[in-house]
């Protein structure tokens, strides 16, 4: 009986990822977690992006809205894709229907930008989650695509440094006015973790407004961190529209 459960608890882990499109379900006979189909549709967030934040930028800018206009603590963002198609509703599976085995797919990816950009970091830290949302969902999908990311790139580098005090409205639902004091205070440093004097690097699942991350990255900074570079799955893509900056932004 033992053996049994070990088996299927190993086949439910492992093969949904290894052998099938984790976007259309598809036999896959490698573990790049994409059929051909679905990896032809992904959105690589490879074109013009943010110099500051690394959102994909369709316009002349140099910076998006929230970075020529906010004030930003990270120091650099990156994102392999933009928040868009196929990619949006694997992170949805990921972050609401259970799919916790999808982080280990996406986290090569942000193992790939790691490699490619050559970041420097002696810290990896996730976005937290309020301990009353970790109980509902279980897991942290920002700690689990951090865990997965340490060990694919074989470094220990794992720490948590910032927990959610209190719950907060989704970022995107919200006003610009609203979105500034949604986050306030409800990030605090973790009294286990030290970060003076180290390159830290910031993982989560998607950067819309850059929000969140921004306020990770403001206590960081504030207990001594010297550099915040934050590392999402996917982020936003700006539309640029000056004269209706107010509305959308
Ligand atoms: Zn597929
Ligand atoms: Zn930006």
């Amino acid at each position: 009986m033992k053996n049994r459960r070990f088996i299927n608890a190993a086949t439910e882990l492992i093969a949904p990822v290894n052998f099938r499109c984790i976007v259309c379900g598809k036999d896959i006979f490698d573990e790049s977690g994409f059929c051909a189909d679905c990896l032809k549709e992904l959105v690589f967030n490879n074109g013009k992006t943010c110099l500051r934040c690394g959102v994909a930028l369709d316009g002349e800018e140099d910076y998006c809205g929230n970075c020529a206009f906010d004030k930003t603590y990270f120091d650099k963002g990156y994102s392999p894709f933009c928040y868009e198609g196929a990619i949006r509703s694997v992170i949805l599976d990921l972050k609401f229907h259970q799919k916790g085995a999808y982080a280990r797919v996406l986290a090569k990816y942000l193992a790939f930008v790691a490699l490619k950009e050559n970041l420097q970091f002696d810290v990896v830290t996730f976005v937290p989650m309020s301990a009353k949302s970790l109980k509902k969902r279980g897991y942290n999908q920002a700690r689990l695509l951090a865990e997965q990311f340490c060990d694919i790139l074989n470094v220990d580098a794992l720490c948590e440094t910032v927990v959610k005090i209190r719950d907060t409205q989704p970022q995107e639902k919200l006003s610009r006015t609203e979105r500034k004091t949604n986050l306030t205070g409800c990030f605090r440093f973790s009294p286990q973790a030290n970060v003076k004097g180290k390159r830290v690097l910031l993982i989560d699942d998607i950067k819309t407004t850059g929000a969140t991350v921004n306020e990770c990255a403001k206590v960081l900074k504030r207990h001594g961190a010297t550099s915040v570079i934050a590392l999402t799955v996917a982020s936003r893509r700006e539309k640029f529209d000056y004269e209706n900056e107010q509305e959308n932004l």
